[in-house]
């Protein structure tokens, strides 16, 4: 599928350090539910999209500003011009709108979640064509662990846009499946420092092309994301 399509790309890991035994397998259980639904959801209402799943699979926290890099770069390579980045616990309610629809500024997708305040959030899913995410930058790199890339990018796009466009509620719903969060992801908050300064912290390359591609049925394409020793994650 080429020009105008509209590409998925979806940050995954299973484990996590610091993980005890029993979160091993929630995000599986996420994956495993995501994928049938949002096609069934995309066909349902006349849509289509490509899937990229971008799959952390090295030890040391989890980056998703990396993973959604390497995918959006993939994505653009291959001629996809709006991009989707969809966290995998988050799933659109089943309305009769369809929420993949492009629209013309970054938009947050995931906008209505019940007993969310989403002030200054854009985590979920969110939005934009291929043009605004070169625009942007992209996400950071520099938020290892859980959380914090979200929202430098809510400010990457207020600074650049002026305002946040969010989808209205009768496209906006959506429910995020539940898990737990480990004890190493949480630790690591104190990388929340970086932001608001995030417009000058740089955007790799040399991060983002380590990657190799996979194949994953019901998937166009499948990355899994080689990460390189550094002293915060290894
Ligand atoms: N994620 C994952 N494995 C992890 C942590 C995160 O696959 O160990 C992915 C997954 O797509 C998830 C997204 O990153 O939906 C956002 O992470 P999380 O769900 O922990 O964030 P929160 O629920 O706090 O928004
Ligand atoms: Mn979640």
């Amino acid at each position: 599928r080429g020009a105008g399509s509209v590409c998925m790309i979806v940050p995954f890991r299973d484990s996590c350090q610091g993980g005890s035994q029993s979160v091993v397998g929630e995000r599986a259980r996420h994956l495993a539910f995501f994928l049938p639904y949002m096609h069934h959801y995309l066909a349902e209402r006349g849509g289509s999209a490509n899937f990229i799943l971008v799959n952390q699979t090295a030890r040391g926290y989890f980056n998703k500003g990396v993973l959604f890099n390497m995918g959006a770069d993939v994505a653009m390579e291959h001629g996809c011009t709006y991009l989707v980045f969809h966290d995998v616990d988050a799933i659109p309610l089943d309305t009769s709108t369809n929420s993949y629809e492009p629209t013309r500024k970054p938009t947050h997708l995931s906008s209505y979640v019940q007993g969310l305040e989403q002030a200054d959030f854009v985590g979920g899913v969110l939005a934009r064509s291929e043009i605004d995410f070169i625009r942007l930058n992209g996400y950071s790199n520099s938020f290892r662990g859980w959380g914090g890339e979200d929202k430098d990018m809510y400010y990457r796009i207020s600074t650049v846009f002026g305002e946040v466009t969010r989808l209205p509620e009768a496209s906006g719903g959506y429910k995020l499946m539940k898990h737990r969060r480990t004890l190493g992801e949480r630790l690591h908050a104190i990388h929340h420092v970086n932001i608001g300064l995030s417009e000058v912290l740089p955007n790799e390359e040399s991060v983002r092309k380590r990657y190799a591609i996979m194949s994953k049925d019901g998937y166009d394409l499948s990355l899994i994301h080689i990460s390189e020793p550094t002293r915060l994650g290894m």
